[in-house]
């Protein structure tokens, strides 16, 4: 997998969340201040902008400069999350031409553990991290037991949309919607819900032939 994959699961995965904005936005509507979509459509059209002129040479540079991007022009604390969760996956995978399953299997983990470190969120706090964690576990499993690319990002997809289905019957904890208390039990957290829409484009864009 090399700079290109990369370059164009960054490409699938902005044109998703432009696809799915609105609805995005509606789940953050329902617990949250109505911005998730559109901070995640600016933030991901920034990047296109700024992958265009001059891609980066290495997978690493590519992740890189997409988080760097969510930084500086996402607002809400996904910009900053985000930006973390590809920043650090770029940063494990350094400056390789070429990286394989377990090599993106560590840098899933790597960033997974910048956005705890972050936003200190665990598990059932819903959050993103209710899709990103236990997605990064199932692919770290799938890649140690060696099993086909298309397997590993299948379990990584489901794993993340299980995840996702989970925090509806969460209360949130942390970010916004914990000001909502038991109100924000019923409903889908927005970020965990664009996890799986970035996830779901890596695994497209990797199981391709
Ligand atoms: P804001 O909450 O500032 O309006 P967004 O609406 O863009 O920002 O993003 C909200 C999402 O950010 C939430 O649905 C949740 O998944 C995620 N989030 C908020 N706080 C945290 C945190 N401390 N750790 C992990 N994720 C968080
Ligand atoms: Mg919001």
């Amino acid at each position: 997998m090399d700079a290109e994959v990369f370059r164009a699961w960054i490409v699938t995965a902005a044109g998703v969340i432009d696809e799915q904005r609105d609805h995005l936005t509606q789940l953050d509507a329902a617990i949250g201040d109505a911005d998730h979509g559109i901070n995640m459509a600016r933030g991901f059209g920034a990047v296109l902008a700024a992958l265009e002129p001059d891609p980066p040479a290495t997978p690493g540079g590519v992740l890189v400069l997409t988080g760097s991007t969510l930084i500086s022009k996402v607002g809400g604390a996904s910009g900053p999350l985000y930006g973390t969760w590809f920043r650090r996956a770029g940063k494990a995978l350094g400056d390789a031409s070429e990286v394989d399953l377990p090599a993106l299997a560590g840098a899933l983990e790597a960033a997974l553990a910048g956005v705890q470190k972050l936003g200190a969120a665990r598990e059932g706090d819903k959050t993103m991290v209710d899709a990103l964690a236990p997605a990064t576990a199932a692919f770290s499993k799938a890649a140690a037991e060696g099993v086909p690319r298309a397997d590993a990002l299948s379990a990584l997809v489901t794993a993340a949309q299980a995840g996702a289905d989970a925090t509806v019957s969460m209360q949130a904890l942390k970010g916004r919607a914990s000001y909502l208390g038991p109100r924000s039990v019923g409903h889908e957290d927005p970020g965990a819900a664009s996890s799986v829409l970035i996830l779901t484009a890596l695994r497209d864009v990797l199981a391709a032939p």
